[in-house]
């Protein structure tokens, strides 16, 4: 850790903060434009974004980037652009009759300075989103990458650095030591999207300022399919689901339980889904390659342990690594043990663990015995069986009969629960998040306030009886 680095970090906080007391209050046509701002440098650099975070990956499907990066964040800030001004507004709020003539509001102000720290998985789309409802608040932004894209971070330094002020959005790039010491600063905010384990230390870092966190972690989401579901129909949403990103995605289908019965014609199923949808593509291009080589020999590893044991692999081998890329194989592990690697662990890759189960109860309780996971899926003809297995579970979100379509809801709050995290953003809840809510009552100079005083009298007696009615 260099002192240079820490310096230019402790003085770009200086600056934001010196800028936010400044100037408090960014006006909502202020906030706009710099959302408009935004809006049209991400449709310039569409392609750019794609090669650069492709180049990071060793290969990232362009397709991929296009759908969970850009669109989104395109729609993102279409939607917060429309109702922005609905959600900064001042909201009154009704005083009981013993309060009158004074009245109350809640003025939606910003927090004041933000810290966010971002993953790799989707490098622009998870610094960019609560970046989004950060400026939308009236709040000024530090971002600090991760450090396993260091050519999409130093893209983000300079595409921010084009479109606004350090003292209103700044980048700092660097790893683990820079990281830490960026947790430590005393944000208004900060907003963490990674690992449980650095989730925590982040939580401990931010507690010493008071600093209050949202914690986007991740965890293993599982997705059920009911005996009554035509499971080939579901290995066509779930493998999608699963494969996209190379199973890099914090929402991922981690496992699937399938009932016992129908344990192979799933397997078979979902072998000929990835084939259909993986193997025609040209080089590999919709498939996309595992960060780095230190997660594909964790990948390796969690495989051979599988062999070890004895489970049944199944793996689509014309999506195996080929000369200098990092493709690993689509794998299948057929009812690996709860205490396997491959189940303790959550898998971030290509690996998917199928699991049988006896009973919809017996699935449940499987389920049940884990930490709370980021997302649920159930797979259910019927809607009451589907809606009894997220009635009779607990996640972050969860989604009926698709994979991740509860992320693409604006509206929707997005975030964790116990060991997925706690807090959430996207759509107004985003902006919830950056902003604090001041409640203020207002009262006319001539108030009655000035009548309730010792020694307590008639008055005061009445008013009380009145309240405590
Ligand atoms: P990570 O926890 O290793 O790193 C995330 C960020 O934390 C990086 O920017 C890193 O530099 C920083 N960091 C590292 N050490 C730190 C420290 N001591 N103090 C402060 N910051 C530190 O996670 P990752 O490997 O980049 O991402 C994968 C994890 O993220 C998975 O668990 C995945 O489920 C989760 N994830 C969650 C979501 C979500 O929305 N909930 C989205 C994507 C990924």
């Amino acid at each position: 850790m260099t002192e240079t680095a820490i310096s230019a970090l402790h003085a770009a906080f200086a600056r934001q903060r010196a800028a936010f007391a400044a100037e408090p209050r960014r006006t909502l046509s202020q906030r706009l434009k710099d959302l408009f701002a935004l809006q049209t440098a991400l449709k310039k650099h569409e392609t750019a974004i794609a090669e650069v975070i492709s180049a990071d990956f060793g290969h990232r499907a362009p397709a991929e980037t296009q759908l969970a990066e850009v669109s989104f964040l395109l729609a993102d800030l279409r939607h917060t652009r429309r109702h922005l001004a609905r959600w900064a507004d001042t909201r009154p709020v009704p005083v009981e009759m013993t309060l009158k003539p004074g009245k109350a509001y809640i003025r939606r102000e910003p927090k004041g300075v933000v810290g966010i720290i971002s993953p790799w998985n989707y490098p622009v789309q998870l610094a960019l989103a609560p970046l989004i409802a950060a400026i939308a608040a009236g709040n000024r932004v530090m971002i600090k990458p991760s450090e396993l894209t260091p050519k999409t971070s130093a893209f983000l330094k300079q595409f921010l650095g084009a479109l606004f002020d350090e003292d209103l959005v700044s980048v700092i790039e660097g790893g683990a030591d820079i990281a830490s010491a960026f947790s430590a600063l005393p944000f208004d905010h900060i907003l963490f999207t990674g690992s449980t384990a650095v989730g925590r230390k982040v939580a401990e870092s931010a507690a010493k300022n008071l600093t209050p966190v949202t914690l986007e972690l991740g965890g293993k989401s599982p997705a059920v399919i009911a005996p009554d579901y035509d499971v080939r129909e579901a290995a066509k949403t779930l493998s999608w689901g699963k494969f996209f990103n190379a199973g890099q995605t914090c929402i991922a289908p981690d496992y699937v339980l399938v009932p016992r019965e129908k344990l192979h014609v799933f397997t078979e199923a979902a072998l000929a889904e990835i084939r259909d949808m993986w193997v025609n593509s040209a080089n590999h291009a919709d498939y996309t390659a595992i960060i780095s080589e230190r997660h594909f020999d964790r990948l390796n590893a969690m495989v051979e342990a599988a062999r070890s044991a004895g489970d049944s692999v199944h793996q689509v081998e014309e999506l195996a690594q080929n000369t200098n890329t990092r493709h690993f194989a689509p794998t299948l592990i057929l009812n690996p043990a709860r205490d396997s690697a491959v189940m303790r662990e959550e898998i971030f890759g290509p690996i998917w663990p199928i699991i049988a189960y006896d009973s919809l109860d017996d699935a449940i309780a499987y389920i049940r015995q884990g930490d709370h996971p980021l997302a649920l899926y159930a797979y259910a003809k019927n809607t009451d069986t589907a809606r009894q297995i997220i009635r009779r579970t607990q996640s972050g979100g969860a989604s009926i009969n698709v994979p991740f379509l509860h992320m693409s809801v604006a509206d929707l709050p997005f975030g964790g629960v116990g060991a997925s995290g706690y807090g959430a953003y996207h759509g107004e809840h985003g902006f919830l998040t950056f902003t604090h809510q001041r409640g203020v009552f207002e009262a006319p100079s001539w108030h009655p306030l000035k009548w309730i005083r010792p020694p307590y009298g008639r008055l005061f007696k009445a008013l009380n009886w009145l309240q405590s009615r």
